[in-house]
């Protein structure tokens, strides 16, 4: 079982990306966060995230309950709850952890032998193009988004490998491809 941290902006497609992994390879499963934001329309419980107060996500750390978490965008809390690896485990399936470049550093420390893989768009102007396109956000949100993408772009040297998602699903098989050659220790 391999630990794959996808990382890189909002709006990178990293969220296609995993959808497309999940309907196409069965070996895969994606880790559940839990955050403290409210959810959006059409957004489950358990499914999309673990959605908790703030008092439950400082017990989930108080208790080492954590793998990581960090404050995204400056406001809400997200984090990698450690009972996601263990089921993971029990699956005997490869755990995608779709978080934030904060996260991000604490799996690397954490568990050196993680997949770290960073996400790249094909340029910062595509990038604001798909978050504008989204509409899930506001103006001033959209803006945050895109102060902390600068950020996180300058960044992406710290991974192990660095895609650039012209196509969602040449994107997503080229990080089948990696977890494979990992595995086969390639
Ligand atoms: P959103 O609110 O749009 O669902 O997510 C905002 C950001 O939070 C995303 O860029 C995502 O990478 C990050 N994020 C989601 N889950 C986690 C997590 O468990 N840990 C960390 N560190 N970041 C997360």
């Amino acid at each position: 079982m391999s630990l794959v941290v996808l990382a890189g902006p909002a709006g990178v497609g990293k969220g296609s990306i995993v959808r497309w992994i999940l309907e196409n390879q069965p070996g895969f499963t994606l880790s559940v966060s839990a955050t403290t934001r409210d959810p959006r329309p059409g957004e489950v419980d358990g499914v999309h995230y673990h959605f908790v107060t703030v008092d439950k996500f400082q017990e989930l750390i108080d208790k080492n309950q954590m793998l990581e978490w960090a404050q995204v965008h400056g406001k809400h809390f997200y984090g990698t709850p450690l009972s996601e690896l263990a089921r993971a485990e029990a699956e005997g399936k490869h755990l995608l952890l779709e978080i934030d470049l904060q996260g991000a550093r604490q799996v690397k420390a954490q568990m050196p032998h993680a997949l770290m893989i960073f996400i790249n768009p094909p340029s910062f102007e595509e990038l604001e193009r798909r978050l504008r396109f989204r509409a899930t956000e506001t103006e001033e949100q959209i803006q945050t988004r895109l102060t902390t993408a600068r950020t996180e772009l300058a960044a992406a040297g710290e991974f192990d490998y660095q895609l650039t998602n012209l196509d969602l699903e040449a994107c997503a098989r080229e990080v089948v491809e990696l977890v494979s050659k990992a595995e086969r220790g390639s």
